[in-house]
């Protein structure tokens, strides 16, 4: 019998532990993470809003290990024995024949201890939980939210539907460092996004950095200050610290580099996936996306099967349908197979794709009945 075990049950793990466990006969899958539930991270912004219970964004791991075959551990990885060919667990140790980090990312703060202890960022449904609470204390007046890729500004938009259905007004700050908003993307969905914030209340900063916390007071570059106010921290994300500490290649955002068959370059039998990886494509890496991590996920385990026989690797070939920036006034857009959408067409696409992709029955149940009825 071969081990596999498999660091993180999010989007790529999952695919792959779910496609491993098919393959049945000689090989043995464990999955580890540090949380019970698998989230559905492009759902997070509406737990934040209102719009869905955390319940609708998560599925119990226990349950999909059980119903797929593989087995699952709860437990926080915090390091790889690579001579021993263990993963070292805050719990226990766990030796693999083949391994597959697919751990995802965390927030980067660039080293500023303060932001990290007082600003909030959301990489679970607890922690959009916690957001959401901080934002219905009474003494908040303004929500900075840093960075203004497409996380800062869904998020910034489900903000203010929380707000607007309480009936409470709140300042809505956006702040970029870089010239733009959405820098990497085309103009015509920055001019969009742009029209949408404005529409809703939102100011948009750019060319502007956040220059410090203090009690609940926020410093702008600028000179600004605002008291009683909340900071969402989007600016910036990287590998998990233990993968970080790991000596592997590493790419951008200490993202692990990997080879087309997505071993972990000079690593025989190491696979890395997801956001956790660097697959270079014309000198960057892929984006991190659902996409991305399940059709990696699918491929590592096909790859893991082979290697485990003494086979030959495949490459992995990446496939872009596009992205939806989703914003919670139906004002949503992206560019699918080429053509541009706006409106309620791509917020549509986003709850049918979540639906879809939703790894258990009663997960998509819960969503099913929290977008009809509410919350
Ligand atoms: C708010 C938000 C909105 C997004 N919206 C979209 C969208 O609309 N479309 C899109 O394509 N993508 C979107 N993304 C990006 C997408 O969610 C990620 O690219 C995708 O989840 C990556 O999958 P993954 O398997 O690599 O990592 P994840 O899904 O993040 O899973 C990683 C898992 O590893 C576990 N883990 C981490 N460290 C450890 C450790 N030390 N020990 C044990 N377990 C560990 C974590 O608990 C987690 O379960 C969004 C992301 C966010 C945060």
């Amino acid at each position: 019998m071969k081990d596999v075990v498999i660091i993180g049950g999010g989007f790529g793990g999952l695919s792959a532990a779910r496609r491993l466990a098919g393959m049945g006969g000689e090989i043995r899958v464990t999955l580890l993470d540090r949380k019970e539930t698998f989230d559905f991270l492009p759902l997070l912004p509406d737990i934040v809003g209102g719009r869905i219970p955390p319940a609708a964004a998560s599925a119990g791991l226990c349950g999909l290990a059980q119903r797929h075959g593989f087995a699952f551990q709860h437990d926080t990885v915090e390091g790889i024995d690579l001579g021993r060919r263990a993963i070292v667990g805050r719990r226990s140790a766990y030796p693999f024949d083949a391994l597959l980090v697919a751990a995802g990312s965390e927030p980067n703060y660039f080293g500023d201890a303060s932001l990290q202890k007082s600003a909030y960022s959301f990489n679970s449904c607890g922690d959009s939980e916690r957001l959401a609470a901080a934002l219905s204390a009474a003494h908040v007046e303004t929500c900075v939210i840093v960075g203004g890729g497409y996380t800062g500004i869904e998020m910034a938009t489900h903000v203010r539907r929380r707000f607007a259905r309480a009936g409470r007004a709140l300042r809505i700050i956006i702040v970029e460092a870089a010239p733009s908003i959405l820098g990497v993307m085309p103009d015509w969905i920055r001019r969009y996004a742009r029209d949408n914030l404005g529409r809703l209340e939102i100011t948009v900063m750019e060319n502007c950095r956040l220059a410090g916390v203090a009690e609940g007071r926020v410093f702008l570059g600028g000179g600004e200050a605002f008291d009683n106010a909340l900071v969402i921290w989007c600016a910036g994300v990287q590998a998990p610290a233990f993968a970080r500490a790991l000596p592997f290649e590493k790419g951008p955002q200490d993202r692990i580099l990997v080879e087309g068959s997505l071993e972990i370059r000079n690593r025989p039998g190491l696979f890395a996936i997801g956001d956790a990886a660097a697959f270079m494509r014309r000198g960057r890496p892929l984006r991190m996306s659902v996409q991305f991590a399940r059709t990696q996920g699918a491929c590592a385990a096909g790859n893991i099967a082979r290697y485990l026989r003494g086979g030959r690797l495949r490459g992995y070939r990446p496939w872009d349908p596009g992205f939806v920036l989703p914003m919670a006034n139906g004002r949503s857009c992206g560019a699918v197979g080429g053509l541009r959408l706006r409106g309620l067409l791509p917020t549509a696409m986003h709850y049918v794709m979540s639906l879809m992709l939703s790894p258990g029955l009663d997960q998509k149940a819960r969503l099913v009945r929290a977008l009809m009825h509410g919350i």
